[in-house]
């Protein structure tokens, strides 16, 4: 495509950068700034409102402030031309790319890209994104279609795009509501809705406190229980639906967030690759619904909070107990949590420690009753008991390194990801073959059903397979960032570990430990890797991944005791 020299054009840029690519890439000033070049040597003229920039936002999903915005200014004709730096910026995926110039070309926009012209070797492009493109293509169109018709539908305030309403409310669906959803008030929930408003935003309780006289009234949640949870009631007080203007767009779902240990009845890979992130309020649309508290209630409710909120944190912000996050029951396979000791069991003393306890002994979380019996264990004790284990470890950084390394090099497996995805295709096919072949009469009920199970079974094994080399290939890289962390770490620390502070003291566990389970009268600390030297005896089933063993020293083979309270 190429660029006119007229000076009348009003001209768009945008420019993208991903928050983890800053340091490597390019940062956004840069790339703003190579193109504000372009756009004066070519004469357009540029407003402010026609920048639009997605600072620190991935390019994995269309989901986009800025772009939003300028497919939206795009739409009302403000602008002719857009300039960006390359198409990646656009979006990483080819199929998103090819979505969103289509859409612009479509509305009479010329595009300019900096470091190539679009189509300038379609060939190339076509051969090299052929395979799977049309179908990810029309996938994506599909999806951006609906995502986007739901976000205009918003925009005119339809409760259509609302899935469901909370509590307080019944949702009238489009087909009952003669093709217009709508929130219907149920009188007796609302009821019990301003009663939690006013006592927090009038009464000033806290939310432990209303939820504890909520349960007491003998009301039922949304979901008929008889327990109420500090989360829901504290959802039902950020919600803005009741003071008359329910939020569309309160989340969106981007790149997976690092987790230390898996969380209780989950497997440490999950299948899901992304997680969901809030969206800030300046994103979401708002769509006027029937109010059950007045706006005033509403706002002294949100200061109530933040007060509330104030006072809690104030003395303890930010982390504070050295193993938090990495504790887990092995009664119940909840975590452990660190709690100060009260005043009341302080009698009168001050306590250089706290308690870590299992989440499962705390009867309110459970409507009143513990589900684990496990003992809390003194912060002071199981801190030292964990330090010294991995301190044991730290003070050979050699060996360390090395079974890193030995790890690393283990053959890369991307051929076998690629020629399993290529049976996975395959296997499939042949299940579509078959179900054609059905279909079309050439095979008959009888030989039709063992052949599909045989196919489906292939399938299914061969999914199985990938999902087992990726969660392999993702392992790999956590391995890579120990590595480098372990340098690191016996670099600053050198031989003298016991000068290590509180802060580098976590950021060592929490590298090296995948988690610690607290047993009735010992700890197991099970690491990151496999040590040949200390690992004398392996899991007790041998079936466990190579990768999360427990390492326990020749000398104490029940691994280590600690002092119970
Ligand atoms: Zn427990």
């Amino acid at each position: 495509m190429t660029t006119h020299s007229n000076s009348n054009v009003e001209a768009a840029i945008y420019g993208r950068v991903s928050s983890d690519a800053q340091a490597q890439e390019q940062t956004i000033e840069s790339q703003v700034a190579d193109i504000r070049r372009k756009v004066s040597q070519d004469k357009a003229l540029l407003q402010d409102k026609n920048c639009f920039l997605d600072d620190g936002v991935s390019g994995s999903t269309l989901h986009r402030p800025a772009l939003e915005r300028l497919r939206d200014a795009a739409y009302v004709g403000q602008f002719q031309r857009l300039y960006v730096h390359s198409p990646d910026r656009l979006a990483r995926k080819y199929a998103y790319q090819v979505l969103i110039v289509d859409e612009l070309q479509k509305l009479g926009i010329e595009l300019v890209f900096l470091n190539r012209a679009i189509g300038a070797s379609p060939e190339e492009d076509l051969l090299l994104q052929m395979q799977g493109m049309f179908a990810e293509y029309e996938r994506a169109k599909i999806m951006e279609r609906s995502r986007r018709g739901k976000r205009h539908a918003a925009t005119r305030g339809s409760v259509n795009v609302l899935s469901a309403a909370p509590y307080g409310y019944r949702y009238i669906t489009r087909r009952e509501g003669d093709g217009q959803a709508a929130y219907e008030i149920i009188e007796e929930q609302a009821t019990v809705v301003r009663q939690v408003f006013q006592w927090v935003g009038r009464d000033r309780l806290s939310i432990g406190e209303a939820t504890r006289r909520l349960t007491k009234s003998d009301t039922v949640t949304a979901t008929g229980k008889a327990t109420w949870d500090r989360t829901t009631v504290w959802g039902m007080l950020k919600n803005t639906a009741y003071k008359g203007s329910a939020a569309f767009g309160k989340t969106r779902t981007g790149p997976r967030r690092p987790q230390l240990r898996a969380h209780r009845g989950n497997s440490k890979t999950p299948r899901r690759t992304g997680s969901t992130y809030d969206t800030d309020t300046s994103e979401q649309l708002s769509i006027p619904v029937p109010a059950i508290v007045s706006s005033e209630l509403f706002d002294a409710v949100q200061t109530q909070l933040t007060e509330n909120r104030q006072r809690g944190h104030e003395s303890r912000r930010g982390a504070k107990y050295l193993l938090q996050g990495l504790l887990e029951c092995s009664k119940c396979g909840y975590a452990f949590y660190g709690k100060p000791v009260s005043r009341t069991s302080a009698k009168g003393k001050v306590r250089s420690y706290a308690y870590y306890r299992c989440i499962g002994t705390d009867g309110y979380r459970f409507g009143g009753k513990r589900v684990c019996e496990c003992k809390q264990v003194r912060t002071d004790k199981l801190d030292e008991a964990v330090w010294n284990d991995a301190c044991e470890l730290l003070r050979h950084p050699k060996l360390l390194r090395k079974e890193y390394e030995r790890r690393l090099a283990a053959p890369s497996d991307s051929d076998s990801v690629a020629s399993i995805k290529k049976q996975v295709a395959s296997s499939k096919r042949s299940v579509e073959r078959l179900i054609d072949a059905y279909t079309d009469g050439v095979l008959d009920r009888a030989e039709f059903d063992p052949r599909l199970k045989r196919a489906r079974d292939r399938l299914a094994k061969h999914e199985r397979q990938l999902q087992t080399l990726e969660s392999e290939s993702r392992e790999q890289s956590t391995l890579r960032e120990s590595l480098s962390c372990v340098d690191s770490f016996c670099e600053s620390v050198g031989t003298n570990l016991e000068s290590a502070d509180w802060t580098l003291r976590r950021e060592i566990l929490r590298t090296l430990i995948d988690n610690v389970v607290v047993e009735p009268d010992q700890i197991r600390i099970v690491y990151r890797i496999n040590f040949p030297l200390f690992a004398k005896k392996t899991s007790k089933n041998g079936k466990e991944k190579v990768l999360h063993f427990c390492w326990r020293s020749a000398h104490r083979t029940l691994g280590r005791p600690y002092g119970c309270s």
